[in-house]
């Protein structure tokens, strides 16, 4: 490693031991994480002190350009810094959908302007975004969309709806595809917009999941106004930047420092490690059988894969963005996450399947409900059988 490294690792060490706050050096709770936004407060102060420490830096998205609020941090600087905060084990101080999708697509296909006015606000955690992509017509098939956006001179009026908005009522921007053309092949006729969460005319219905909990909701539009300033790339070539955002969302890698500490892998790691959690249920005599050890070490080596591959994926993208092949980590993140709570549910047996009540520890009723919500990892941001398609497609190179 160069002197110039070796002092940016020492330099970086220090300063994250004065300012990470304790709190933030512990796992993820549930309900303290920060996506940005006024409407979804963190229950953790220590979390915005890590915040406002954190964005200070750049360090929120260390490799945007320092102008748009990173810290221009080249792939081997980034990883120093990410290594470092592993070390700690350092939560994300911002995640959601501004970090991971939009602020990453603006940076390829916003003007100066829509850069200037977003980005800031994005690495600051100032405002949470929302998706507007699927339509009750419209998921795997999401170039059928129908909410239709009228061009009337400086502005359109976006009328329709959007389904399954993740977080659409706490959200305060919304980047949205909507059809401006219905007179051409249905993918040429899309265009991406931004607008703002309050304008007049958007209303939003919460779903309930089968966990109990309504992350995501219905939203309408009803003639909402956009500027014309707030349509990214050009009139009817939305679909190039609403493709290029899917790839951001289902890489993992725009976000490598937060996805790796706080997303779905670690969010649904049991307190202690898995023969631990056997012994704890079946009794500290008992013996793994050897269809559940099996079981367990291939889930295990399918992680360390996955992470040593996610790693080398980014060391070796020069750009430090993703393409094709993130429909991979996309799809091997799903089916990991999913075996790993049903291996979890095996060893808890009925004690795993709490939902309230004192017979259930708090850790027994979240990991059920976890369980349960990890059934749609294999379909949000695009099902599996989707990410098959494209790897097929555009990695493969097989026939359509
Ligand atoms: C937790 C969660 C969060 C989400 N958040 C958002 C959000 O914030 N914003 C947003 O816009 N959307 C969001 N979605 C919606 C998500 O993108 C869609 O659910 C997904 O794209 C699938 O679309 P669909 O539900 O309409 O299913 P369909 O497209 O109707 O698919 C039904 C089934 O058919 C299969 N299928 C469809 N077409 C093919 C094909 N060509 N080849 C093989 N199999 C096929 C699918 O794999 C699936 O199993 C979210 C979904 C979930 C579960």
């Amino acid at each position: 490693m160069s002197r110039v490294l070796r002092e940016f690792r020492e330099e970086t060490r220090a300063w994250l031991e004065e300012h990470c706050p304790n709190s933030m050096r512990t796992r993820m709770v549930p309900g303290e994480e920060v996506n940005g936004g006024t409407k979804k407060r963190s229950s953790n102060p220590d979390a915005y002190t890590w915040l406002e420490k954190m964005s200070a830096r750049g360090w929120t998205v260390p490799t945007w350009p320092v102008e748009y609020g990173g810290a221009g941090l080249d792939t081997d600087h980034f990883m120093v810094l990410l290594e470092e905060l592993q070390m700690l084990g350092a939560r994300p101080p911002l995640g959601g959908m501004g970090v991971t999708m939009i602020g990453p697509t603006l940076l390829e296909y916003g003007t100066e302007e829509q850069k200037r006015r977003h980005l800031p606000a994005i690495a600051s955690g100032q405002y949470a975004w929302c998706q507007g992509y699927s339509e009750p017509g419209a998921g795997s098939d999401l170039a059928g969309l129908q909410t239709y956006a009228e061009d009337c001179g400086d502005h359109f009026l976006v009328s329709g709806s959007k389904i399954w908005t993740s977080g659409a009522s706490h959200a305060d921007w919304m980047f949205c595809l909507v059809r401006t053309d219905r007179d051409v092949p249905k993918h040429e006729g899309i265009s991406f917009l931004l607008f703002s969460m309050d304008s007049p005319g958007v209303t939003v219905q919460p779903i309930e999941l089968i966990n109990g909990q309504s992350p995501f909701c219905q939203t309408f539009f009803d003639d909402v106004r956009v500027p014309k300033e707030d349509l990214v790339h050009k009139v009817n070539q939305g679909w190039t930047v609403g493709k290029r955002l899917l790839q951001h969302e289902r890489s993992g890698l725009a976000a490598l420092a937060s996805a790796d500490m706080a997303g779905p892998m670690e969010r649904i790691k049991p307190s202690v490690s898995m023969p631990e959690l056997f012994a704890k249920y079946a009794g500290a005599d008992s013996d793994l059988d050897s269809v559940l050890r099996d079981d367990l070490v291939a889930n295990d080596m399918l992680l360390t894969a996955f992470r040593l591959t996610q790693r080398r994926t980014l060391e070796e993208s020069a750009s430090q963005t993703p393409g094709a092949a993130t429909s991979i980590f996309k799809y091997v993140e799903a089916n990991y996450v999913k075996q790993q709570l049903e291996l979890q549910l095996r060893i808890r047996g009925t004690q795993g399947l709490g939902w309230e009540g004192d017979m259930f520890t708090d850790e027994e009723v979240s990991m059920c409900r976890l369980w349960l919500e990890a059934k749609a990892i294999s379909i949000a941001g695009g099902s599996n059988e989707i990410q098959l398609n494209i790897i097929a497609k555009r990695v493969l190179g097989l026939p359509d």
